[in-house]
């Protein structure tokens, strides 16, 4: 069945109403009518399956048939990423939210370029994350906690099983291998650097609070390559790409 976004305010206990531009693609391009069945997400862990009443204009009134919470099932993944210049964390966000990261905890470390972003940036990357959850069938967004500071992100992490910090000049631990005897885990947060990297003294500090140093190959990668690369690592080893999600 086809999944849509409905705004929690045009929610109620029987009747949920699209507008917009959902409603536009359910009317004009996907041609369907009264009658038919459709997903809705609300954004914030909802399911509610729904059947078509009433198309007006650009209005579409749907009958709510039966209301369920997403199944959060698999690990939890945490992405903490050191601030990025220009467009890049929007990209972060769209990809992190398409490979079913479940949170992004932004953060100023002693290499950032970037130290501030405007207090509108946190809601523009949840707007993001809403975007991409419609484009890819996920039901609730990525999680963007507001941006911290390193020492902050270290104290703050303490609840994960499994803790990663990915350094470019580790040359022993790789993500096998720390991962090799460790496929229940339930929880794990991993924290790239910003474009100019870590210093050494914060992979001491990660280091001394149980954050496993670890190795993404040879290559020197681009703080985004980096990212994509272990998100999609990480959700390959703790099997979120096969196991169906929704
Ligand atoms: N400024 C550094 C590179 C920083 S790359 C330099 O030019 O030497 C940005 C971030 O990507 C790093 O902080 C690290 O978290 C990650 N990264 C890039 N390549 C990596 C590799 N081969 N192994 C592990 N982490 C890597």
């Amino acid at each position: 069945m086809r999944n849509f976004f409905v705004d929690p305010a045009n929610l109620d206990e029987s009747i949920a109403v699209l507008i917009g531009q959902e409603a536009r693609h359910i009317d004009s391009v996907l041609r369907l009518g009264p009658g038919d069945r459709i997903n809705l997400f609300d954004g914030t862990g909802m399911i509610y399956e729904v059947i078509i009443e009433e198309v007006v204009k650009t209005q579409i009134k749907t009958r709510i048939l039966k209301t369920r919470p997403v199944r959060l099932d698999g690990p939890r993944i945490y992405l903490g990423q050191g601030l990025l210049k220009g467009k890049k964390m929007d990209f972060i966000v769209r990809k992190a939210t398409e490979l079913g990261v479940n949170g992004l905890m932004p953060f100023v470390s002693s290499h950032c370029t970037v130290r501030r972003v405007p207090e509108t940036r946190e809601t523009r990357w949840h707007r993001i994350s809403l975007e991409s959850c419609k484009q890819c069938g996920r039901p609730y967004p990525l999680k963007c906690m507001p941006v911290t500071d390193f020492n902050a992100l270290i104290s703050a992490s303490e609840d994960f099983q499994m803790k990663i910090i990915f350094w470019e000049k580790e040359d022993i631990r790789t993500l096998e291998k720390v991962f090799s005897g460790n496929s229940t885990i339930k929880s794990v947060i991993f924290l790239v650097g910003p474009e100019g990297g870590f210093s050494k003294e914060e992979i001491e500090r990660a280091a001394s609070t149980g954050y496993e140093v670890v190795s993404l190959g040879k290559r020197i990668l681009r703080a985004e390559t980096a990212s994509f690369a272990a998100m999609a690592i990480l959700q390959y080893i703790t099997g979120n790409l096969s196991r169906a999600q929704v």
